[in-house]
């Protein structure tokens, strides 16, 4: 089974992929840690998608739809989970053709549906740990101590993109070339959405519940 899952900066979509993968073995693919990991290690591309990332706007698709389908083309056997892609009507028409090329086919397309005032509160009192990429919250999830017990809150720094004109920015984006994508996975039927919102544990059950689901009807 392939999932796409959706939802904006701040939705907590990646914290359910990861849930997504413990569960069911998804190999997690998410395009703006494949960037992030480009900037670190300063390759061309990094270099040239740091000036986007950094504004809040989307890397062109030319660049995106190429390093994505160099991953996916890499995955073999378990199914695949992509976070953070396809986020325009372009990249959805090249996912559908990296797919059948493969011989394989998107299963479902998750939605994690959360208000945008409560996205701008959750990014901009966002503090990520650079050691264990950890989020935190300033005031409603503060470190207390490391998941991993490897640090003591010493590497906590805000991401530059989410300073609040930048978050309210990628929320302009997002909105503006993402729902047209939203739209086109109800049309053809595999568009599932989960309010985003809420006690964590049961969007996390929604999550799974409906991934479980969607396996079962197949
Ligand atoms: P994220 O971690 O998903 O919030 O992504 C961080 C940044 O990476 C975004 O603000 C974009 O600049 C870039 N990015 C990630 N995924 C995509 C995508 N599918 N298309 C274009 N740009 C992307």
């Amino acid at each position: 089974m392939n999932l796409v899952i959706l939802g904006a900066p701040g939705s907590g979509k990646g914290t359910q992929a990861e849930h997504l993968q413990r569960e069911f073995g998804f190999t997690h693919v998410a395009s703006g840690d494949l960037f992030r990991q480009h900037l670190e290690q300063k390759t061309a591309l990094g270099v040239r998608a740091g000036e986007y990332m950094a504004r809040g706007a989307l890397v062109p698709d030319a660049i995106t739809i190429a390093m994505l389908r160099d991953r996916v083309t890499r995955e073999t056997g378990r199914g695949i989970l992509l976070d953070g892609f396809p986020r325009t009507m372009e990249q959805a028409i090249a996912l559908d053709a990296m797919m059948a090329e493969l011989g394989r086919a998107i299963d479902a397309v998750l939605y994690v549906e959360v208000p945008d005032e409560v996205l701008v509160d959750r990014l901009s009192q966002r503090l990520i740990c650079r050691e264990c990429q950890v989020p935190f919250h300033r005031t409603a999830n503060p470190f207390r101590v490391c998941p991993v017990g490897r640090c003591n809150g010493e590497h906590l720094y805000q991401r530059p993109d989410d300073a609040p004109e930048t978050v309210r920015a990628r929320l302009v984006t997002y909105h503006r070339q993402t729902a047209p994508v939203i739209d086109y996975y109800g049309l053809i039927k595999l568009l599932i959405t989960v309010p985003g919102y809420g006690p964590i544990e049961e969007v996390t059950r929604a999550t799974l519940d409906a991934v479980r689901h969607r396996k079962e009807s197949r």
